[in-house]
């Protein structure tokens, strides 16, 4: 166990963990050099797509010091906010962690709220500037900057090029020999943390693990202390990064754990895996569930697809424990699910791996923040979608949540910066110096502000250079209504949208003619109108589709002619009289997009 080290790399998104994590691979001679590819360790298609890390990753490697061999237990985590879980959830099976800070962006809202979680599991911290090839990178300020933050010495402070290596072998040795051993003892009892899940339809449940006491190999009978489900180990292994099948896992070893459960409603992560004995066995504190704020309805477009979907939204939920679902059923929709997520971008994610993995066509919401609102008989009730906002004049009040907001931003860019906050009505704080260059903002806001493109403008305008990072306040009063949309006379509830009073007309607005623009022609002209309360406020037509029924009539058969277009006519009555327009879901999901 002496020889074993288990650290994460972790930092504000695109500083150049996963980068860095490939020199790792490469030094340590893991991927053979004819394998290797940028961002090994970003496996799922999506991630290579977007270029962002979404799972954490874990990998095994094996070095060599002054003739000492070390196990070296990496894990690669993700940085953006909405996938915080991931990365506090793989700190508390680790010692040590690297902290990566882009010298040419500087010290970030994630930098910031990443380190704060690593300091409270008491983790050794390694730092390093990163992205010195860079001409722009501000190496000695950065080095100073990490250097106040940590509260040590600048010559601590690695000075690194993930990309081109500069340094990166002196990082990886400081961090061998800074980093503790694991402590725990083999000889006692299994006693394994849960970090992190995956479904495999032959193996079942495969529970990535960090062992903290005694040993485990395959057909040892297993105990699962908070599922109370006990189970025979089909195989034990190690992540190459792939699954590795190998003889016994032990003491202070991070591995996987394929536990033959077929029932996947009670594995948790942050669940304790042990061995069925006398000896009484401290099971794990577990993690704290993050509370998602952001909701979403998402139907089959198909509404036989349902079970597949419930199965799914199952099976998906081991493998990314920080979003939920619930059942409904809705006019038009038939059955679905109501989910929450911890931002837009999880949302947009979780939805992509619905299509991708399990080959769904899915109809989603316009996401949403939770509203509360007080009847007039006092009594509290929590909105998750617009379409359950009561009558108008059941409500004696409402209210909305709001959030601490943390901006960070260069000093040149604090004037567009201050804008866009003031523009979305947020209430400032405090202002301060993070160092001579940066500025940390302090504002409240709204969370319905922030959810849906205002990260976007906050890059756009500060030229990617500012960051955010936010935590929930509570809920306080809020001048709020329902708006809804008719198209072709018909409400159609997915599209229906709280929106602010003073907002409601520009939104309404805003609403009908991006529907206008991304909805396909009918056979008959279509309106589309916005109202409030049955108060129509903005509304836009969309021209009928003429559709060339005598096309194929050349010559001068007037009568037929004119006895096609006859019929088309009746046809478009028929459909109008009927309300059938046809929808398809990639106008729901550009609304989504969109906001
Ligand atoms: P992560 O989000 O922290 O995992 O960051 P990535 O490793 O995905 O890197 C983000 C971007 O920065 C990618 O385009 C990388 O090619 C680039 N990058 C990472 N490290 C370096 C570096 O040391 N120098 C330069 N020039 N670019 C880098
Ligand atoms: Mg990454």
């Amino acid at each position: 166990m002496n020889n074993i080290r288990n650290f994460v790399i972790f930092s504000h998104i695109d500083h150049g963990k996963s980068t860095l994590a490939d020199r790792f691979l490469e030094i340590t001679k893991t991927i053979p050099s004819d394998k290797m590819r940028s961002r090994f360790l970003d496996m799922m298609d999506l991630e290579r797509e977007k270029g962002i890390t979404i799972k954490m990753q874990p990998v095994r490697m094996s070095w060599t010091i002054d003739g000492k061999q070390y196990m070296l237990n990496l894990i690669d985590t993700p940085g953006h906010v909405d996938f915080n879980y991931e990365v506090s959830r793989s700190l508390a099976a680790v010692e040590g962690g690297i902290l990566l800070v882009d010298a040419t962006k500087g010290i970030q809202a994630q930098t910031l709220a990443n380190l704060d979680l690593a300091q409270k599991q008491n983790l050794v911290i390694i730092s390093a500037a990163n992205k010195i090839d860079l001409a722009h990178a501000q190496v000695e300020e950065t080095k100073q900057d990490i250097s106040n933050l940590l509260n040590i010495s600048q010559d601590e402070v690695f000075a690194i090029s993930g990309k081109t290596g500069v340094n990166v072998e002196s990082l990886l040795k400081a961090a061998v020999l800074k980093i503790p051993a694991p402590k725990g003892d083999e000889n006692k009892p299994l006693r394994a943390l849960v970090f992190d899940l995956k479904y495999d339809s032959y193996k079942g449940v495969i529970a990535y693990v960090r062992l903290f006491d005694g040993k485990i190999k395959a057909s040892d009978k297993i105990y699962l202390v908070q599922a109370k489900t006990h189970a025979q180990v089909k195989e034990v292994g190690y992540f190459s990064p792939e699954f590795k099948v190998c003889d016994e896992l032990k003491a202070g070893e991070i591995g996987y754990i394929a536990t033959g459960v077929k029932e996947t409603a009670s594995v948790r992560v942050g669940e304790t895996i042990t061995i069925t004995t006398t000896e009484e066995i401290k099971a794990f504190s577990g993690y704290k569930e993050p509370k998602p704020m952001v909701f979403a309805s998402i139907y089959p477009e198909n509404p036989n697809d349902f079970e597949v979907l419930s199965d799914a939204f199952k099976k998906l939920k081991l493998n990314d424990a920080s979003f939920i679902f619930e059942k409904e059923r809705k006019e038009f929709l038939g059955r679905g699910f109501r989910c929450g997520f911890l931002g837009s971008l999880h949302a947009e994610i979780i939805c992509e791996r619905l299509k991708r993995e399990f080959s769904l066509d899915l109809i989603i919401s316009t996401p949403s923040v939770v509203y509360k609102i007080i009847d007039k008989k006092n009594n509290e009730k929590f909105i998750y979608s617009a379409g359950d906002w009561p009558d108008r004049s059941t409500i004696n009040e409402t209210q909305e949540p709001w959030v601490r907001l943390e901006v960070i931003t260069p000093v040149n860019y604090l004037g567009a910066v201050s804008e866009l906050l003031k523009g979305s009505k947020a209430i400032q704080i405090e202002n301060k110096y993070l160092s001579n260059e940066r500025l940390i903002l302090i504002y409240e806001i709204p969370l319905r502000k922030i959810i849906i493109g205002f990260f976007d403008k906050l890059k756009g305008i500060s030229q990617g250079f500012a960051s955010m990072n936010y935590e929930v306040l509570g809920y306080r009063p809020a001048d709020l209504i329902k708006l809804d949309i008719l198209i072709a006379g018909e409400k159609e509830s997915v599209f229906s949208r709280v929106v602010e009073q003073s907002d409601a007309y520009s939104e309404g607005k805003k609403i009908v003619s991006k529907l206008k623009e991304i909805l396909p022609a009918q056979l008959f002209s279509v309106p589309i109108q916005a109202v409030i309360s049955g108060k129509i406020i903005a509304r836009e037509t969309i021209k009928a589709r003429r559709r060339d029924v005598t096309a194929p009539l050349y010559g001068g058969d007037v009568t037929r002619k004119r006895k096609l277009l006859e019929r088309q006519k009746k046809g478009k009555k028929k459909l109008k009289a009927r309300g059938q327009v046809s929808i398809p879901s990639k106008v729901f999901l550009e609304m989504f997009k969109q906001g």
